[in-house]
């Protein structure tokens, strides 16, 4: 079995489809194993997304991630890395993202696309720490 870090991004919150994002991630087979509604601090942000430090979008999607609360979970099951991935879609939730998807379903814009899930093994043991320092292995 393998753990996974999802958001619900400040835009899925305020649209009112953290259930929506649950329910998939349940009805696919995958299981929670932590999950909280949280305002995102600074520090977090630009920790979480230190990959894109120095690209043109960096500023505003730091001021984006951090504009209202977040819904963060770790998502367990065999592959959830990949199922999770699946389950969002490609980051462009129009030109890259499968209708029957979160993003193709619900996403218009880059920026705006929904959800995050952790890209790789490496990258979701590092995020997991980042957002839940306290959740045992
Ligand atoms: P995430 O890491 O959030 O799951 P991702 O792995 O699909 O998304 P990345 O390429 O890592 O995509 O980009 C991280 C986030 O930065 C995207 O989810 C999106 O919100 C934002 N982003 C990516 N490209 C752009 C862009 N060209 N303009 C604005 N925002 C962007």
């Amino acid at each position: 079995s393998e753990r996974t870090l999802v958001l619900v991004k400040p835009d899925g919150v305020q649209r009112g489809l953290v259930g929506e994002v649950v329910s998939r991630i349940e009805r696919k087979g995958l299981s929670l194993a932590a999950l909280e509604l949280r305002q995102v601090e600074q520090q977090v942000a630009e920790q979480h997304y230190a990959e894109h430090d120095g690209k043109p979008f960096f500023g505003s999607l730091l001021e984006f991630i951090t504009s209202g609360p977040v819904v963060a979970m770790v998502v367990e099951g065999p592959r959830a890395i990949a199922a999770f991935r699946q389950l969002a879609g490609g980051t462009d939730p129009v030109d890259k993202a499968a209708p029957g998807s979160i993003r193709g379903d619900y996403g218009l814009e880059v920026q705006f696309n929904l959800v995050h899930g952790s890209d790789s093994a490496e990258s979701a043991e590092r995020e997991i720490k980042l957002w839940f320092p306290d959740l045992g292995e």
